[in-house]
C-alpha cells in the first residue's frame, strides 16, 4: 500500500474541503476502499476520515419517505423497522449482500460507490479503461461470465455489483451532497451514475470532494416487494442475475403497480420503465411477460460467457411476475 495523509473529520463542510484536492478520498466503512488500497487500484494520497460525522440516523419524513444518513451501516439499514415495514424490497436487498460481518462496517454512501467486481479491474498486470483509462478491455474477448449486457461500450463491460443500489433505483431514491464549496444539492439515482460510454473510469456525477451526506425515499410503494439474486453460492456471492421488484394489482388481478430494477446485468443498477410499462394495466399473462423482456432485453449484448444472463434475466422476470400473479393480496 502507498503511503498517504490520514485526516478524521467532524463537520460534512471540513469534509468536503478536506477531500476536494485531486488525489483525495473519502473513507467510511473501508471494506472496499482499503482492499483496493493494498492492491494499488487506488492510491489516494490522502484520506478523509468521515466514521465521526453525524450522519447515523433514519429519519421518517412528513410524506412517509425516509431520509438515511450516509453513514447508516448496510445491517442497521436492513434491520430498522420503517424499512422492513415499508420497504422490505431494501431490507432484503442489503440481506442478500456480501456477509453480516461486512454489513455492520459497511455504509450507504460507500455501498452505492463500490467499484465493479470485473477480474481485469482487479488485476494490475492486465489493461483496463476503468482502472486506466485507454488501456484497453480485455473483459470483452477474455473472461467475462460475471459482466454486463446492458448499458456496456467498446471500452468496458464491467458490471455494476451491488444489490442495494437497485433497490434504490427501483424505489427512485435521492442522493443529498455537499460540495466542496459549501453548495448542497440532490440527484436522482437514475442521474447519478454513467454508463461508460469511452470514460468507464468516471463512474458517477459526483465531483471531486463532494460528499454524499444523506439518501431520501419517496414514500414507501403498496404490493408485493421483492428481491430475487441468482448467484453461483446460496451466500456471500455478487449477483450473476437479480432482480428487485414492486408489484401491485386490483381485485380482478389485473396489475397496477410493475417496478423492476436488475442488478448483474448492468454497467449501472438497471431500470427500464418501456419494460414495466407493457405489463401494466395486464394480467400478467404470458404475452405481457415476453414483450416485457423483449424490451428489457433489446439492446442487451452478450460476450461469450456472459450470454446465458440473456435468457436468465427472462427467467428471474418471469418467476417474479408469476409470483406476484398467483400470491394473494400481492
Ligand atoms: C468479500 C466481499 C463480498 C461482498 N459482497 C457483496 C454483495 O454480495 N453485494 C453487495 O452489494 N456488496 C458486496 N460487497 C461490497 C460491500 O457492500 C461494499 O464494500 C460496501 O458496501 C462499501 O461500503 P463502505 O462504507 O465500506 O465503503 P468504503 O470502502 O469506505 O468506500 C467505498 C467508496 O465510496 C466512497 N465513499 C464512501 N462514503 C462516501 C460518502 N459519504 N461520500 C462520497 N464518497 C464516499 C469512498 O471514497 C470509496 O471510493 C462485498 C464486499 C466484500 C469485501
Amino acid at each position: 500500500m502507498r503511503q498517504f495523509e490520514y485526516q478524521r473529520v467532524s463537520t460534512t463542510s471540513d469534509a468536503s474541503q478536506a477531500a476536494a484536492h485531486h488525489g483525495s478520498a473519502f473513507i467510511a466503512g473501508g471494506t472496499n476502499l482499503l482492499d483496493l488500497m493494498k492492491l494499488e487500484i487506488e492510491t489516494p494520497i490522502k484520506l478523509v476520515d468521515i466514521t465521526r460525522l453525524e450522519l447515523q440516523q433514519i429519519e421518517t419524513l412528513e410524506d412517509g419517505g425516509l431520509r438515511i444518513g450516509t453513514l447508516v451501516t448496510n445491517s442497521d439499514l436492513a434491520a430498522h423497522p420503517a424499512v422492513i415495514a415499508n420497504y422490505p424490497v431494501l431490507s432484503r436487498a442489503l440481506l442478500a449482500g456480501a456477509s453480516g460481518q461486512l454489513r455492520n462496517k459497511a455504509t450507504t454512501g460507500g455501498n452505492l460507490l463500490q467499484r465493479t467486481r470485473c477480474y481485469y479491474f482487479y488485476q494490475t498486470d492486465s489493461a483496463c479503461n476503468k482502472r486506466e483509462p485507454d488501456s484497453g478491455c480485455p473483459a470483452i474477448e477474455g473472461e467475462n461470465r460475471a459482466l454486463a449486457i446492458l448499458g456496456t461500450s467498446d471500452s468496458c463491460i464491467a458490471q455494476h455489483p451491488s444489490d442495494m443500489a437497485v433497490a434504490m433505483r427501483l424505489l427512485d431514491a435521492t442522493i443529498e451532497t455537499q460540495k466542496a464549496n459549501g453548495d448542497t444539492r440532490s440527484i436522482t439515482i437514475k442521474d447519478f451514475y454513467r454508463l461508460p460510454e469511452d470514460s468507464p473510469h468516471k463512474e458517477n456525477v459526483l465531483e471531486p470532494g463532494e460528499l454524499i451526506t444523506h439518501v431520501t425515499l419517496p414514500a414507501p410503494l403498496k404490493g408485493m416487494h421483492t428481491y430475487d439474486k441468482v448467484r453461483d453460492r446460496a451466500s456471500y456471492a455478487f449477483a450473476l442475475v437479480s432482480c428487485a421488484a414492486v408489484i401491485d394489482k386490483d381485485e380482478t388481478g389485473k396489475l397496477t403497480t410493475v417496478r423492476l430494477a436488475f442488478g448483474g446485468i448492468g454497467t449501472e443498477p438497471w431500470r427500464d420503465e418501456a419494460a414495466e410499462a407493457c405489463l401494466v394495466g395486464t394480467m400478467g399473462d404470458k404475452d405481457a411477460i415476453n414483450k416485457a423482456a423483449d424490451t428489457l432485453l433489446k439492446d442487451a449484448k452478450g460476450s461469450g460467457q456472459n450470454d446465458f444472463k440473456i435468457v436468465l434475466t427472462r427467467r428471474v422476470l418471469k418467476q417474479i411476475i408469476e409470483r406476484a400473479c398467483s400470491t394473494q393480496g400481492a
